[in-house]
């Protein structure tokens, strides 16, 4: 098994970084973190963990914490995710997700470091036709956030051809849930994600949850995502990086979902169980670019790394995230 590795972690003060950083210190990595705090939280970041205020883009920077820190892997998760944002404004996510990207790809290409994990989404199948989702499912992106991490993709491909590289790619179905500890979780004001929405109502930071849409090809006629709790998306993180040290010739491109879909039904269902409540629904028009249904095919995940899912069942995933929304409410008083 692979050694551990001083790590850096961009975007580690955000929802998916912080729980990529709590993996990596529970499994004895050491971990850096950089991040320009413009989403991400300063509280997020364990004391102790090395931190730098900055960009991505930041040459300079970045050589000096190369330099510091002995860096041997970067994990990437510092970017824009908001889709209905990257139509309005898809420049700022050529220039988060793909521009910044390539920066820091050139960065550590310059440092020598020899392994990169990239975030990146289930966003780049678009609509699939299929069922399940697999690897080889087309990638045909509807939106600019698609397109600004598929563009990614492509360059650490090339760049792992060219030079001492390897990467993986991990996409991402629908992440959900925090740390069962209690140590972190998703933080962002404003959140658009059905399962943070419904802990919101369930807290009474709002009245109602709307369901977009009641008329999709689905058994209940609402969507149906593969919701992942973020846990275990960041312990296939640092799996990934294992089997990266491992076989320095291989580079991966992989789905990280759990391979079964639950309706917006469903889930509003599980909140209900998990809160005693009943939450009220307000049945509303479709969402533009919503697909029916998607989930993934996890088969190559699971043949690649000793990946156990320990957080999958769904109540467990909404009582997690209730946890945080109400630890959330006393932080911020
Ligand atoms: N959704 C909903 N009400 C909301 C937020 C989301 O009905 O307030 C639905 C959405 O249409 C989709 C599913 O819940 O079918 C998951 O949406 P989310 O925004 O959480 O993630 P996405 O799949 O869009 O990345």
């Amino acid at each position: 098994m692979a050694q551990p590795v001083p790590v850096l972690v961009t975007g580690g003060a955000g929802y998916i970084g912080s729980h990529a950083v709590l993996a990596l210190l529970d499994a004895g990595w050491p971990v850096a973190v950089i991040d320009n705090l413009t989403t991400g939280f300063r509280f997020a970041v364990p004391d102790g963990v090395p931190f730098y205020e900055g960009d991505v883009a930041d040459a300079d920077l970045l050589a000096r914490i190369f330099a510091e820190q002995g860096t041997r892997a970067v994990m990437h998760f510092a970017g824009s995710i908001v889709v209905p944002e990257s139509v309005s404004d898809p420049l700022k996510y050529y220039l988060n997700n793909t521009v910044k990207s390539r920066a820091l790809i050139e960065a550590a290409v310059a440092a020598g470091v020899p392994h990169f994990i990239f975030s990146s989404t289930a966003a780049t199948y678009g609509i699939p036709s299929v069922p399940a989702v697999t690897e080889e499912t087309p990638t045909v992106p509807i939106n600019p956030y698609g397109w600004s991490k598929l563009m990614t993709e492509r360059m650490l491909a090339d760049t792992a051809f060219a030079h001492p590289l390897n990467y993986c790619a991990l996409r991402y179905f629908n992440v959900a849930g925090a740390d069962p500890q209690g140590r972190s979780g998703q933080s962002t004001a404003g959140a658009t994600h059905l399962i943070k929405i419904a802990v919101e109502a369930a807290l009474g930071k709002r009245d109602s949850v709307q369901v977009f849409g009641t008329d999709y090809a689905t058994p209940d006629g609402t969507g149906v995502r593969d919701y992942i709790h973020v846990s275990d998306l960041a312990s296939a993180h640092v799996l990934a990086l294992e089997a990266l040290i491992d076989r320095a010739d291989r580079s991966l491109t992989m789905n990280c979902g759990y391979g079964r879909g639950f309706s917006v039904f469903e889930v509003l269902d599980a909140v209900d169980r998990v809160t005693n409540l009943k939450l009220t629904r307000v049945v509303s028009p479709r969402r533009p670019g919503d697909a029916d249904s998607l989930v993934s095919d996890p088969a190559r995940l699971k043949a690649t790394l000793p990946w156990v899912p320990r957080h999958a069942d769904l109540d467990g995933i909404v009582a997690d995230a209730l946890q945080w929304e109400r630890k959330l409410a006393e932080l911020r008083g």
